[in-house]
């Protein structure tokens, strides 16, 4: 003990300053990071109290039943090796096999996937579909890997946890810093070790693959579902509403084109490298079209280049964060200036800022409903890969707008009927569903 604790006492000041990942938020008043796994049992507990579960039920239901941790060895371009690190959670297998993105990221952490896995969970539950939960994740800069190197982590990814995934098992699909390119290789890479194709291991491929029609903008149009019924719910009509959205990649230029294709003035924009404002409404068509060419919305002719917390504490409608977890914290809630908070993104918002937002009379409709029209559309896709025939999305879509009202309403109900926020109505609707089928099967213990 002694001589552990004079080595310690060696270390420089510096180097005792740890650094920590974008998934744990240093806070400045205290110096304890924010967990976002933390975070979602915060959320768990509240529900879970309400409904009074049973200490050892709880117990069982919030842990992560596996947690995976792999160092990828790849060759890169100019034949050295260098090692990734990556993870698989399995959150639930209760309901269906695990489901949940893989994420490519520098900041990627067990604490981020695990909590991510959790909420596929409880997501999967909201919207009723026969899945449970799980994530995935490599430590990566994607932007800095060339198409050779991340094809072969990806396949070495896929070899290291062959005997994890599976249609009947785990299924995965992209998220930030992934798409239909990696899903690709991935389904490949285990069609070629079991012998045959089998495109339903995987979600989000491109169409030619088995992909399904609409998956690219069905979390986007899940968030334009949900905010309009919430807009309905508020009476506010969304024709002529304001809204600035954060993060303007898949889910937040999406949301922002549907929403804008219904009237709604988007004022703020962000994305990773700036912000963008005006206000009489910045032509989100054109912005998409100026984000392809350019990769980011600054520069977009014609608008102020503002500050990215602009966005953030706007006087809007509604506001939508799409980029990344803590964004909303108990730090800057009270500066939030909306009636909507329509979660793209997953974990946005912070416990804390949950409370302080309810009290100022927020709508918040919280990520395992408000963007759960991407794993909803995952599942159409494993069911099409399954039946082996494709929908066309005109089927896709009516089947997600079926989906997304019936679980908006779900919560809706169960939050008016419990006088609690949307978000504590949402893990009480996802908990019961979960339990009812734990209940069913027995806990082989
Ligand atoms: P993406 O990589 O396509 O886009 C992310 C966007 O956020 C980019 O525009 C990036 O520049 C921006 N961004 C990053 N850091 C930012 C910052 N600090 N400030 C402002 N902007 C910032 O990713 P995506 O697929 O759109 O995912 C966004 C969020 O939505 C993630 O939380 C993801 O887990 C969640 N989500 C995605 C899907 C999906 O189907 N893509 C489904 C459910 C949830």
């Amino acid at each position: 003990m002694a001589k552990a604790s004079s080595r310690k006492a060696k270390i420089p000041a510096k180097a005792t300053k740890a650094r920590h990942p974008r998934s744990i938020v240093q806070r400045k008043d205290i110096s304890i990071p924010i967990s976002v796994f933390g975070n979602v049992m915060k959320q768990f507990d509240s529900a879970a109290g309400k409904l009074k579960l049973d200490p050892s039920l709880r117990e069982f239901m919030k842990v992560p039943r596996r947690s995976t941790i792999v160092n990828l060895p790849v060759q890169m371009d100019d034949g050295s090796f260098r090692i990734f690190t990556a993870y698989r959670v399995q959150h639930s297998i209760a309901r269906g096999p695990a489901k949940g993105g893989i994420r490519y990221h520098p900041d990627v952490t067990l604490d981020e996937v695990q909590a991510l896995a959790s909420w596929m969970t409880f997501k999967c539950a909201v919207v009723n579909i026969p899945f449970g939960g799980g994530k995935g994740g490599v430590v990566c800069d994607p932007h800095k890997l060339s198409q050779g190197e991340l094809e072969r982590l990806t396949r070495r990814y896929v070899a290291d946890m062959m005997d994890m995934f599976g249609p009947d098992r785990d299924v995965p699909a992209p998220d930030v810093g992934t798409g239909p390119r990696v899903m690709g290789w991935f389904m490949d890479t285990y069609s070629m070790r079991e012998g045959h194709s089998v495109p339903g291991v995987v979600t989000g491929k491109p169409i030619n693959l088995g992909g399904s029609r609409g998956r690219v903008e069905a979390t986007g149009r899940g968030v334009m579902i949900s905010t309009r019924e919430a807009a309905k719910h508020l009476k506010l009509h969304l024709n002529g509403a304001t809204a600035s959205v954060q993060g303007f990649g898949n889910v937040g230029s999406v949301s922002a084109k549907l929403l804008h294709d219904l009237g709604v003035k988007f004022v703020y924009i962000s994305d990773v490298n700036g912000a963008i404002h005006d206000s009489d409404g910045i032509d989100v068509h054109e912005l998409i079209a100026y984000v392809e060419k350019n990769k980011t919305v600054v520069g977009f002719p014609g608008v102020k280049k503002v500050k990215p917390d602009d966005v953030l504490f706007a006087d809007v409608d509604i506001l939508i964060p799409a980029a990344l977890e803590n964004q909303i914290t108990d730090r800057n809630a009270r500066k939030i200036n909306c009636k909507i908070l329509a979660e793209g993104a997953n974990g946005p918002t912070t416990p804390e800022a949950d409370v302080i937002l309810e009290k100022k009379g927020v709508l918040v409709i919280p990520d395992i409903l408000c963007n759960a029209g991407g794993v909803t559309v995952s599942y159409f896709e494993w069911v099409q890969n399954r039946i082996g025939y494709f929908w066309s999305e005109e089927e896709v879509n009516r089947r997600l707008e079926e989906k997304m009202v019936a679980a908006f309403n779900d919560v809706l109900t169960m939050s008016l009927q419990h006088k609690v926020s949307m978000r504590i109505a949402a893990f009480m609707l996802a908990i019961t569903r979960v339990l009812e089928v734990v209940q069913l099967r027995g806990i082989y213990a």
